[in-house]
């Protein structure tokens, strides 16, 4: 990986050994130079651990957040079913019941303006057997504790009139009027975007190998050099038990629950109006078809345990099993094209619920164990973790500016720059499309190549654009829109595309 140093907002970068809020540095270096000591460090950009440093850009604090890829949101957070959950079926009294239901309303009233596609579908649970028609009033009646009391049931003939594609046998359903679904790509970009707009410091390609405490700062060791920070929090992801035993826990571990999910083309977009979920199990939502922010159908995730930590491949007893359950739901799913398969891992530990701990005293934050749900709660998971640092004793004082910022749109109900004709007027590029599939334009790769957390590489410009995401999977576009991105980053089309000796 080439280097790719600290991030920083423009109008923010500062000399070397200022904190964000323009305290004086805490600790000098033995050359006299002024190394930070952080006030906070957090570890992984996924999309828990950019909205925990978005929460954090609002105080006067100096914030650092370390990744250990090139880029922001690349691991569990870029493949999941991306639903926005209400939580009605979540075990009530739980943390993770209480943060998802808060981090609906979160990103409700914060997404749009953050650019964050997010669609109102609904979902409707169907019962397939007496017993799960049965499970529907459970269902129900666990929602309302939960808080969620939109729910309605809905009989057999109307589920038909509303979902004319189901497949024949379903006995009934529960209406979950408040289901969305929201852009997984943009919705950890955009924290992180408004993190480092408002003086948190990205750095990326930074894997804390290592964690030496002493009383006055936490000494993390990366690839990149060393990072002080005066508190740590762990939001690693899929690492976040390793990362709590540099802290000197044992206290959980994590099991990936790999979910492998079938993207099919837009022509199938039709066939479906809601998400439609399965009646769950104890441990997992269970298979569900929904539409995409992106205008296609999904089928998935399974669910299986397994040992391997980057195991992300799809097999074929995995999809055939989506299959078959698909064709049960929805039959003529089957009979449309397969735009692409992915799998996810969901960082599943021996617990049900999230691995949240405030440690004052070692002045450390685990988020760990943040399995299904961790879309949806991001924003309160982070409101959270924040009230307990300052709870712990962190000085939080409200920045008198916050910087807003605005990703841009790449969902399919808003006007995108193809179909913005005073837009194409300003500036042709948006009128010059690349990838036909997704219809992405000249400018916005141009835009994504000089964006404040640019792309870098073909899956950063793919999560950030949609160039490459649809039926031809970058067949026609690839090259072009390779040395595009080559040449608005000064990179090499070898470097884009990842074949670098
Ligand atoms: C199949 C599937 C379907 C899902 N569906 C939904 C859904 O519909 N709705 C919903 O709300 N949620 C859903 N989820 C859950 C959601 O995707 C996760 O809860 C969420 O993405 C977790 O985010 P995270 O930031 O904790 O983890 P991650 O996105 O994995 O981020 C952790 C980051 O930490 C970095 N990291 C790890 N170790 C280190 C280290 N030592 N140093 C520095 N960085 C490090 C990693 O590189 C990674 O970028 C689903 C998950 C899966 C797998």
């Amino acid at each position: 990986m080439d280097a790719i140093g600290d991030v920083r907002a423009p109008h923010l970068r500062r000399r070397r050994g200022s904190t964000a809020s323009g305290l004086a540095p805490r600790r000098r270096g033995h050359d006299g130079s002024v190394p930070l000591t952080y006030d906070v460090a957090i570890v992984g950009a996924g999309v828990v651990g950019a909205a925990i440093a978005r929460e954090l850009a609002q105080y006067d604090v100096a914030c650092i957040l370390l990744e250990a890829t090139d880029d922001v949101g690349t691991g569990t957070s870029k493949a999941n079913t991306a639903i926005l959950h209400t939580g009605f079926d979540a075990k009530p009294g739980s943390l993770e019941a209480a943060l998802v239901r808060r981090g609906h309303a979160l990103l409700m009233e914060h997404g749009p303006r953050l650019g964050i596609p997010i669609e109102r579908t609904g979902a409707l649970l169907v019962a397939w057997t007496s017993e799960q028609q049965l499970a529907l009033a459970g269902i129900a009646a666990k929602a309302a504790e939960n808080g969620y009391t939109a729910t309605r049931p809905v009989a057999v003939g109307e589920l038909y009139d509303l979902e004319p594609n189901l497949g024949p046998g379903a006995t009934g359903a529960l209406a979950v009027p408040d289901e969305h679904i929201i852009c997984p790509f943009t919705t950890p970009l955009a924290f992180a975007t408004e993190a480092i707009a408002n003086g948190v410091v990205l750095r990326l390609g930074a894997p804390v190998a290592a964690v030496v405490s002493t009383l006055e700062a936490h000494h993390l060791e990366t690839a990149t050099g060393p990072v002080a920070a005066r508190w740590v929090v762990n939001a690693a992801g899929l690492h976040a038990d390793r990362i709590d035993r540099f802290f000197g826990h044992e206290r959980f571990t994590v099991t990936p629950r790999r979910g492998e999910l079938v993207v099919f083309d837009k022509l199938a977009r039709t066939l479906v109006g809601r998400t439609i979920l399965p009646v769950p199990t104890a441990t997992t939502k269970g298979v569900l078809v929904a539409p995409t922010i992106f205008g296609n159908v999904v089928l998935g995730p399974t669910a299986e345990d397994v040992t391997d930590r980057t195991a992300t491949g799809t097999t074929a007893a995995g999809l055939a099993s989506l299959l078959a359950k698909g064709e049960r739901v929805l039959p003529a799913l089957l009979r449309e094209e397969v735009t692409a398969t992915y799998t996810g891992l969901r960082a599943a530990t021996e617990h049900s619920d999230y691995q949240l701990f405030v440690h004052p005293d070692a002045r450390y934050v685990c988020v760990g164990g943040i399995r299904s749900t961790g879309l949806t709660a991001s924003m309160a998971i982070a409101e959270h973790v924040v009230a307990g640092l300052r709870d712990g004793g962190l000085g939080l004082a409200r920045r008198t500016a916050f910087h807003e910022i605005r990703m841009p749109y790449i969902g399919e109900t808003l006007t995108r720059p193809f179909e913005d004709a005073d837009r194409i007027a300003a500036n042709p590029d948006y009128g010059c499309i690349v990838c036909h599939c997704e219809r992405v334009t000249r400018g916005e790769i141009l835009d994504a190549a000089a964006a404040a957390i640019p792309a870098r590489t073909l899956d950063g410009l793919r999560r950030r654009t949609r160039a490459g995401l649809g039926r031809c999977q970058g067949f026609y576009c690839l090259a072009e829109v390779a040395r595009l991105l080559a040449g608005a980053s000064g990179r090499t089309v070898s470097a884009i595309l990842g074949v670098e000796p």
